[in-house]
């Protein structure tokens, strides 16, 4: 197989570390994925473009004046201004102030808005940076500050294109669900951790199909706790397909978090890199088709706080879209940058030698709990395929 035209967005000019040693984010992400690989050598410089900072009037197509403008007042004030903490939600834990508060999201944004212009152009285009899925149009949330998935699709709507897009962080892709609600040109498939035991604790039930304009444009797909590899590729087959057929998007946009990993810090589920990297695949092989063959697909980073399983999975992610085939055991360039991350890697430790491998042992490897057969019998049923 030869490479495929894709490119990749770096969003990231130089190691960031903006947030606090106790924030989530305050470990190396993009940067880390990068150097991974380029440790493989499977980065062309024909294949990488460095990120733009979005426009404020691009950054306005979804959110508000008053808000872009406080996000760039504390960038130039070196603070926030005090009545804006609580009207955007900005200086909390969540969404701390840092230095270039307005211009690390906004390059993240408009790396977004380049890979949507990207994949107009005929190539793929994966932007780790972005992913910001929980930004509302006048507020911060859960971490995320501009909605750069919004955006990005946003751009693909100015194409005319329909646009599928498909969430697998393990949080619910509430802000971009948002976002489209109105849109029937823009149909959303969240599958995520159940909001019952975690962020963002509302919203995101397999019965919210977002119908308050008469429509339905999103399909949730709640995840019990330490749902496992087989269980999650149950409920992906039963939706994916069904929901690709029916809509028959002229784009496909896939938020690629790797906290449904098993390791991850802050995710309850238990996913192995090689079933991240399956139904990847499945959505690369499936996605609506430029003249040539290469695939309508824009796909961003997203969640992820364990540095050395995101850095592997989304070296395993670009590897894929590009058309690359990299062997495990990974070059010690790429496990310099690894240890480089200064991460306690404790358990793990042992399976980050490999590329695909991680620590995920079940003791009945194929057994489907009850209550996953009970959402995979639901799905069917949801409105948007009974309409
Ligand atoms: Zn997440």
């Amino acid at each position: 197989m030869g490479l495929r035209k894709a490119t990749l967005i770096n969003a990231v000019t130089r190691r960031q570390r903006p947030y606090r040693n106790n924030h989530p984010l305050a470990i190396p992400r993009t940067a880390l994925a990068i150097d991974l690989i380029r440790a493989y050598d499977a980065l062309n410089e024909d294949e990488i473009l460095p990120g733009r900072v979005a426009e404020v009037e691009e950054l306005a197509w979804f959110h508000t004046g008053d808000y872009i403008a406080a996000l760039r007042a504390a960038e130039a004030n070196g603070a926030l201004h005090h009545e804006d903490r609580a009207r955007y939600q900005l200086g909390t834990v969540e969404n701390p102030y840092f230095e270039q508060m307005f211009t690390i999201p906004a390059r993240a944004t408009g790396g977004s808005i380049q890979a949507a212009e990207e994949v107009i152009a005929g190539r793929i285009a994966f932007n780790p940076a972005g992913g910001m899925h929980h930004a509302r149009a006048a507020s911060a949330q859960g971490f995320c500050y501009f909605n750069d998935p919004v955006l990005g699709i946003l751009r693909l709507r100015q194409a005319g294109w329909r646009v599928l897009y498909v969430d697998i962080d393990a949080h619910h892709g509430d802000g971009v669900e948002e976002a489209f609600l109105a849109d029937p040109e823009v149909l959303t498939l969240s599958l995520h951790m159940d909001t019952a035991y975690a962020y963002p604790f509302r919203g995101g039930r397999l019965a919210d199909c977002g119908s308050a304009q008469g429509g339905q444009s999103t399909i949730n797909v709640p995840l019990p706790q330490g749902t496992h590899d087989a269980e999650y590729r149950l409920l992906f087959d039963a939706v994916w397909e069904p929901a690709l057929e029916k809509f028959r998007p002229d784009a496909v946009v896939l938020q690629a978090g790797t906290d449904m990993l098993a390791a991850d810090p802050l995710g309850k589920l238990n996913m192995s890199t090689e079933c991240f990297l399956d139904i990847a695949k499945k959505i690369l092989d499936t996605s609506p088709r430029h003249a040539d063959g290469t695939p309508r697909l824009l796909v961003t980073g997203g969640g992820g706080y364990h540095p050395l399983l995101l850095a592997r999975a989304w070296t395993g992610l670009w590897a894929l879209l590009s058309g690359r085939e990299l062997p495990a055991a990974i070059p010690a360039a790429g496990a310099a940058a690894l240890r480089g991350a200064d991460w306690l890697a404790d358990e793990d430790e042992p399976y980050f030698s490999n590329l695909f491998a991680s620590r995920v042992d079940h003791p009945e490897p194929g057994k489907i709990s009850k209550q996953i057969q009970r959402i995979a019998e639901d799905i069917p049923r949801h409105p948007y395929f009974r309409t």
